[in-house]
């Protein structure tokens, strides 16, 4: 398929200006990002975020603009194989940091320092922690400045030399072979990687590199009322730049495992406490669990299973004005007792008796429900009989039409029965 226009796809004139560019990147970026749920768009995503890449940077669009894809051919990082699933969480804004560094990129400067790489960390709290806040200690392993060199890539008692191939200029120019014809364009030193410089004698350490990978840690404060999925920033604690750049930061996602008794829910949190029936029915107070521990809860005579009872002010501390809280809530269940013993069925046997309750139905009740069962029976045999006979004609029988009218009406009345009355409704 044909590479659609970098303008095109970002939905702007060929002139845009670089506030323009970053502006329309944004807006759409925010509709087609993966993570939305009603207008994402991944692929569309990962065209926008190529264009954007080609267009944002100054030397890369001059290209585009002279010689079109095929002036920009292998420039764009190829967001194919990024996994944006590994970004959940990820605001579009930390999205354009993550990919295209800080700001607005000027671009055209090769050979000068690069900011280092963001880094992402995974954290899981427990749940009372991320109610009440906690600190946590959290070893990183990002790339600093090799000690041994001090950075330079140069090993100890040699200095980097000017690289020949450019001459310290860090970038060259090629001969690209395009349908225009032959063109020249600015690429990369491959001798040097842009630095404008040759290491004869490599530091050992680093290869070179003059960065290399070392564990770090890192204190992180983790402040009261933490939504699962936040990030936290702890800046400059990500990898080092290339050439003296200076250190990315560190995005720290918040994970919180479950609790086996407490469901939070934003500031609110909510809890099943069964009760027994005999406490639904006299009331009474009892302990139950709270954020901050065990806390007397009052039973009011008479409540009902599913009633739900609030515990101001013992819930969730909120998110950066911990000294407001939400509440609790706890939803009743009354539980019904099994497996009685003689006596305690014999007291509930008094219990149903001294209430008139009655729990079975009489003889001629029971030889009511035989009868219709027997006579429904019959009736179904018929209607069964019937349903072949006018199968074969291909048309309904009259019967059948008025027991679906039948059907349709009992409905209407089971509808009815459970409608709220007028009494009910003020209460
Ligand atoms: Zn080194
Ligand atoms: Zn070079």
């Amino acid at each position: 398929m044909a590479k659609r226009d970098y303008y095109e796809v970002l939905g702007l004139a060929k002139n845009a200006s670089p506030e323009e560019i970053k502006k329309n990147f944004r807006n759409k970026a925010r509709d087609l990002h993966p993570d939305n749920k009603d207008s994402g768009d991944e692929a569309a995503f990962k065209e926008l975020a190529e264009a954007y890449e080609i267009l944002s940077d100054e030397q890369k669009r001059a290209s585009y603009d002279r010689y079109g894809h095929e002036g920009v051919k292998n420039q764009s990082r190829g967001f194919d194989n990024v996994d944006f699933s590994s970004m959940a969480g990820f605001g579009i804004d930390d999205f354009i940091e993550f990919f295209f560094g800080g700001g607005m990129r000027t671009g055209g400067r090769r050979g000068g320092p690069e900011q280092g790489a963001h880094l992402k960390y995974d954290l899981e709290i427990e749940f009372l922690e991320a109610v009440f806040g906690t600190e946590k200690k959290i070893n990183i392993r990002r790339l600093e400045d090799c000690a041994t060199c001090e950075g330079s890539g140069a090993a100890p008692g040699s200095t980097p030399v000017t690289c020949v191939a450019c001459a310290g200029m860090g970038q060259v120019q090629q001969v690209v072979n395009s349908w225009f014809g032959q063109t020249m364009r600015v690429i990369e030193c491959p001798t040097c990687h842009g630095s404008g410089q040759k290491i004869d004698k490599p530091c050992r350490d680093c290869k070179g590199e003059a960065l290399v990978r070392k564990s770090r840690e890192f204190q992180l404060k983790i402040p009261a009322g933490i939504e699962a999925g936040s990030r936290l920033r702890l800046t400059s604690a990500g990898d080092k730049g290339r050439r003296g750049g200076t250190f990315g930061d560190l995005f720290v996602i918040i994970h919180v495992k479950e609790h086996k008794q407490f469901i939070r829910d934003g500031e609110t949190i909510h809890l099943r406490q069964p009760i027994s029936f005999s406490m639904a029915a006299l009331g009474g107070e009892m302990m139950v669990p709270t954020v901050d521990g065990p806390r007397q809860l009052k039973i009011a005579a008479g409540v009902q299973h599913g009633t739900t009872q609030m515990m101001r002010e013992m819930g969730v501390p909120r998110f950066n004005n911990p000294s407001r809280r939400g509440d609790q809530v706890v939803h009743l269940v009354v539980e019904t007792p099994t497996k009685l013993t003689s006596e305690e069925k014999k007291l509930l046997e008094q219990l149903a008796e001294l209430r008139s309750e009655r729990l079975h139905l009489s003889p001629e009740e029971l030889a009511e429900i035989e009868a219709r069962k027997e006579a429904s029976a019959k009736e179904a045999a018929a209607a069964t009989a019937a349903k072949a006979g006018a199968a074969a004609k291909g048309k309904h029988s009259k019967k059948e039409k008025e027991e679906e009218k039948e059907d349709s009406s009992i409905i209407d009345k089971i509808v009815d029965a459970f409608r709220p009355k007028n009494g009910d409704e003020a209460k």
